[in-house]
């Protein structure tokens, strides 16, 4: 993750016009310098890592700012608008839902949180039977561990209470989420770890070239964990820093393993769900069934709603009224989040993943053969990939080469989000699943003059 901020001092661009962009010339944009500074005096520094695009509104895989300007966009937000932005099937949800006068309430029960309970279950495998329907994906993660816990607790005892996530791994940034998370920065600030949270290497073929399934054994054994005392692992489905899958055999041998020692496979969803790898969920691509997925981002395309969804044997280990949430299924969340899986199902938006993902890692493959030097590599399924950069010849990430082409893009009207990764290496791809060929092909040829741009300016 990049911990830098972008200069607020406009400067010239060259102008842009075409179908899916529009650049007028000067960026930042003048008139919106004001803004942004007013954002910088209220907001914590925390909040300064984007870059100075003033959304005003968006609409399928366009934003435009309030001057003119108009970008292609490669972001979802950060892989929110799995619809598309702006979708009129949702916003008319939430204005229905808004004009019946039924803004919030709590834990009672109420028609759009009995819908999308269902809806969410009926989407996951037949081996899950329930959801519970929170607000943010962090909140999401930090109930499953609970959960895992509480299982193992009620029928092994206080023991097998071990967590074992992956390095590199991001699960959030509340406290529980980030001490499974497995990026060491991000944690420093919590002093003594708990050493019943352990990460293991991530077989992603490329930092980690070791993929077989018995490191994660040997690792474990060499941090002196009993497999028995394990009550739960939890991945990404595949780590958002890199879009980096892990082997299929690796996937199945954990399953297997968390089978044979009785712990809870998680598979954190907030990214891969709702179509992102050009199937529903990402764990399909394993051939495994977890016991609980998280989920957030795609679930509505718009309004804060996650959900935990799993097995009985997990979901309902607490009693009535010990797993609340203030706003658990909120009417218009949740009215949302329905009308957006009907868009997804009723556009075919998963085959078009699928579909224009093969465009696109193709396009990205020739891209990683011309810049071989710098792309260390590209992964990702669907419509989600991520370019790595690396110095020359070397391992070593590259985040300044990742934060220019960003930057770079962004000047030509393609909208990123800041890179991601190892040391900010990350320049990640993951636009709107309703993005066409031309689109994906325009943004990919933006890419290269970025690149191109980025590399000249550095020589
Ligand atoms: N899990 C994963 C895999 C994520 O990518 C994120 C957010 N990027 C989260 C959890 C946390 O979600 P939220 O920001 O909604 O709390």
């Amino acid at each position: 993750m990049a911990s830098k901020s972008y200069p607020l001092t406009p400067k010239k661009v060259e102008p842009v016009n075409t179908k899916f962009r529009t650049m007028l010339g000067t960026f930042p944009v003048p008139d919106s310098i004001p803004l942004l500074e007013s954002l910088r005096r209220w907001e914590p520094q925390s909040m300064e890592g984007q870059p100075p695009v003033v959304w005003d509104h968006a609409e399928g895989f366009q934003v435009y700012d309030k001057y003119g300007n108009k970008w292609l966009d490669f972001s979802s937000g950060v892989l929110i608008t799995n619809a598309g932005h702006g979708r009129k099937e949702i916003a008319q949800a939430i204005t229905d839902q808004v004009n019946k006068g039924l803004l919030s309430h709590y834990c009672f029960p109420g028609e759009p949180r009995a819908k999308l309970a269902e809806r969410l279950v009926q989407l996951a495998p037949a081996e899950m039977d329930k959801a519970f329907i929170l607000s943010t994906g962090s909140e999401a993660v930090e109930c499953t561990l609970k959960l895992a816990k509480e299982v193992a607790r009620q029928n092994h005892g206080e023991q097998k209470r071990v967590v074992v996530s992956f390095e590199n791994a991001f699960h959030g940034r509340t406290l529980g989420a980030q001490l499974i998370g497995g990026i060491p920065a991000l944690k420093e600030w919590i002093g003594p770890l708990d050493s019943s949270y352990v990460q293991v290497p991530f077989p992603d073929g490329y930092w980690t070239t070791d993929i077989g399934f018995d490191l994660f054994e040997k690792t474990l054994a060499a941090k002196n964990i009993d497999p028995k005392n394990v009550c739960a692992v939890i991945t990404e489905t595949y780590q958002g820093g890199g879009a980096d899958f892990m082997p299929t055999d690796y996937m199945q041998a954990l399953r297997a393993w968390c089978d044979t020692n009785e712990a809870a496979l998680i598979c954190d969803e907030v990214q891969a769900g709702f179509g992102r790898c050009g199937k529903t969920w990402g764990f399909e691509y394993y051939g495994i069934i977890p016991d609980m997925i998280t989920c957030g981002k795609g679930i509505s395309s718009s309004l804060p709603v996650s959900a935990v969804i799993g097995k009985a044997k997990y979901l309902d280990v607490f009693p009535p009224g010990s797993m609340t949430s203030t706003h658990t299924g909120n009417p218009i969340c949740a009215a949302a989040a329905v009308a957006n899986i009907d868009v997804i199902a009723n556009d075919g938006l998963v085959a078009n993943a699928a579909r224009v993902g093969e465009i696109m890692h193709a396009e990205l493959a020739k891209l990683a053969e011309k810049y071989h030097k710098h792309v260390g590599a590209v992964h990702g399924k669907g419509l989600v990939a991520a370019i790595q950069c690396v110095q020359p010849g070397s391992k070593e990430p590259d985040g300044d080469l990742a934060w220019d082409v960003v930057a770079g893009c962004v000047e030509r009207g393609l909208l990123f989000f800041s890179p991601v990764g190892k040391q900010g290496c990350s320049v990640k791809i993951c636009p709107p699943l309703c993005i066409t060929e031309e689109a994906i092909k325009e943004g990919i040829s933006v890419i290269d003059e970025a690149f191109q741009a980025a590399l000249a300016a550095r020589a």
